[in-house]
């Protein structure tokens, strides 16, 4: 029998997630997170999902190599190691992939360097997912490694849509434009929803709201993206746990002119202490619900501006669609938060949008309706899974049938 397993790895600045999986029957046999690394109190958790067992280790792991060296024993104890001849590849989530790559790719050389050019783009999440393949290279050297990018379902996206209103000159010359992320999960979710209307992806138009800690929508038009909301980096659009979203830029010149801040500590504030961390000190939507319930107003605040720019996309991306069949949520927020989705939509019965009370408080991990029968837009709940989109990727780049 020829090789069916894809082990997943989505390495970042100071973690690494891991999920091991058969691609014969898309089932997980192991999961897993290692995080803090490079710190004292580093932690590896590892559940083997074939026996339900679940270990941990805690203690200082020094960098990535270490980290994936102690993910590769916890697979081996488990029967499940990276030497097996059952592994057919690893697939890397690469965040930025530029224009360059809008497929997934298995990695050599040029490839690496191509990633490596593209860290003034993507400077926080390049360099981590260059060290991760590079690791995991250095273990399996003969093994296909698969890089699939968060960007590479925008690459669709039409100029009008990709560009800024910007000189293109400088634009191109600093490879300015929209990219668009979370790409792996809207693929998936635009096509699970299809599957669960029950047509073909190339018949649906889908507004996919992927609302996470990071969060971002997009625009799916016959299975292919149009618009996105994040833009060069993943700080535009909407609200999010912790990055504002849109803002007028000159709201930057105005922090360094007048408020005195550094291009460093601008960038810190917009990324890591706004949005509703930001308006509200929590970032957690289950704890800002909590507060709602106890009459907090600042809480309320925070959710009333989150709900707000959610509608303006929903509006905005009708309107670039021109018919929607349906509208998706996902992600943390967007799986488990029926308040925000009952918000997000409220209103919006003109435009044939609607939720069902009773649907919408159903808890699930299935794909599922949550508008009315009637309803001319179907709203769905769609849970995102970007470690089996990745293995489905790369499995069907390098995998081989018997
Ligand atoms: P993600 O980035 O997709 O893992 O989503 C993380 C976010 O999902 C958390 O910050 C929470 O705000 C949110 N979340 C998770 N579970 C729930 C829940 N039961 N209700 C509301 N929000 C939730």
């Amino acid at each position: 029998m020829s090789p069916s397993r894809v082990l997943v790895l989505n390495s970042g600045s100071s973690s690494v997630k891991y999920q091991l999986l058969d691609m014969r029957d898309h089932s997980r046999l192991a999961t897993g997170l290692v995080e803090r690394i490079g710190e004292q109190t580093s932690r590896l958790k590892h559940t083997a999902l074939t026996t339900g067992d679940t270990r941990e280790y805690n203690g200082p792991i020094a960098d990535h190599q270490a980290a994936l060296k102690a993910v590769a024993e916890e697979l081996a104890r488990d029967g499940l190691g990276l030497e097996s001849t059952e592994l057919a590849a690893i697939g890397h989530r690469v965040v930025h992939g530029g224009m360059f790559f809008t497929e997934p790719t298995v990695i050599d050389d040029a490839v690496l360097t191509e990633i490596e050019r593209l860290i003034p783009v993507a400077p926080l999440h390049n360099p981590a997912n260059l060290t991760g393949i590079r690791t995991a290279m250095a273990l399996r050297p003969d093994l296909p490694q698969v890089a699939v990018f968060d960007t590479a379902f925008h690459t669709t996206m039409p100029e009008s849509a990709a560009r800024y209103a910007i000189d293109p000159k400088i634009a191109d010359r600093l490879r300015i434009r929209r990219y668009g992320f979370h790409g792996t999960s809207h693929a998936y979710v635009s096509r699970a929803t299809a599957g669960l209307l029950g047509k073909a992806p190339q018949e649906l138009n889908v507004i996919v709201l992927h609302l996470g800690n990071g969060a971002s929508a997009s625009a799916v038009r016959g299975g292919r993206c149009v618009d996105t909301s994040m833009g060069l980096t993943p700080l535009e659009g909407l609200v999010m746990g912790t990055r504002s979203g849109d803002l007028d830029p000159a709201v930057i010149f105005h922090l360094e002119r007048v408020g005195g801040m550094s291009m460093d500590e601008i960038d810190t504030l917009l990324n890591k202490r706004s949005g509703l961390f930001g308006l509200c000190g929590d970032n957690d939507m289950r704890e800002i619900q909590r507060r709602i319930d106890e009459g907090d107003r600042e809480a309320r605040l925070a959710f009333d501006i989150y709900i707000h720019r959610l509608k303006k996309y929903i509006g905005a991306y009708y309107a670039v669609l021109g018919r929607v069949d349906a509208v998706a949520f996902t992600a943390g927020v967007g799986e488990n938060a029926a308040a925000v989705r009952a918000a997000a939509v409220a209103g919006l019965e003109e435009l044939g949008l609607a939720v069902d009370d009773g649907l919408n408080a159903v808890r699930g991990d299935a794909p599922r309706l949550i508008s009315p029968a009637s309803a001319r837009v179907a709203v769905a709940v769609v849970p995102t899974d970007e470690e089996l989109e990745i293995a489905t990727q790369t499995y069907a780049l390098v995998g081989k049938d018997d």
